[in-house]
């Protein structure tokens, strides 16, 4: 690629839509940058350059926005994927975390067989915000014998703590970006 985007520029991609899906929250909306082919790839590829650095052999990605750019990183390091799921989406006996959420739980659920003992697994999301997903989900990955050092993001945003959360469960955490608020 010859002019790749910065993320900087990528920011610029990003939709703010405010008071979406409740009052008072800044919905930062990505469906504007991945539908510019450009930033598309220029996201894909600056996650997937951090993500060969940290040594990469897996990426694992959340429902349903982790895997646009999951799966996408995974393709460009020629590596597998794994999709963490919803309750009830896989056809096979899973293994689940519930984790709290501000009001009620929820759940994720993977492939126990997805990884092998000690692989290296790199979490991408598209955004971070309390960090309740994503350290459900090194959790998760841990309980399947990965190791969970690493995980990416588009978007932090830090005013929520959630990189913060996710580093004191002994996870470096990268974002393309940040968002001050909520
Ligand atoms: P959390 O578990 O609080 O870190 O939330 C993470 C997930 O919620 C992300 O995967 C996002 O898709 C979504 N999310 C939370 N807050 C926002 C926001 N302000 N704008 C867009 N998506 C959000």
């Amino acid at each position: 690629m010859a002019d790749i985007m910065t993320p900087e520029a990528l920011k610029g991609l990003i939709r703010t839509v405010p008071d979406f899906p409740q009052p008072g929250i800044q919905f930062r909306d990505i469906t504007t940058l991945i539908g510019d082919p450009q930033g598309m790839a220029a996201s894909v590829h600056h996650l997937a350059e951090i993500a060969r650095a940290a040594g990469a052999q897996k990426i694992a990605g959340m429902e349903a926005r982790g895997f646009i750019f999951g799966a996408a990183v995974a393709v460009a390091l020629g590596i597998g994927f794994i999709p963490v799921r919803k309750p009830g989406k896989l056809p096979i006996t899973t293994i689940g975390v519930d984790y709290a959420l501000e009001y009620g739980t929820d759940r994720l659920e993977m492939d126990p067989g997805a990884v092998s003992e000690g692989e290296n697994v790199v979490i991408v999301d598209d955004l971070i915000a309390t960090g309740g997903t994503a350290t459900a989900t090194a959790q998760l990955l841990r309980m399947a014998g990965a190791k969970v050092e690493r995980a990416l993001f588009v978007i932090d945003l830090p005013d929520l703590g959630g990189a913060d959360a996710l580093r004191g469960a002994g996870v470096q955490v990268e974002a393309l970006m940040q968002f001050d608020g909520d």
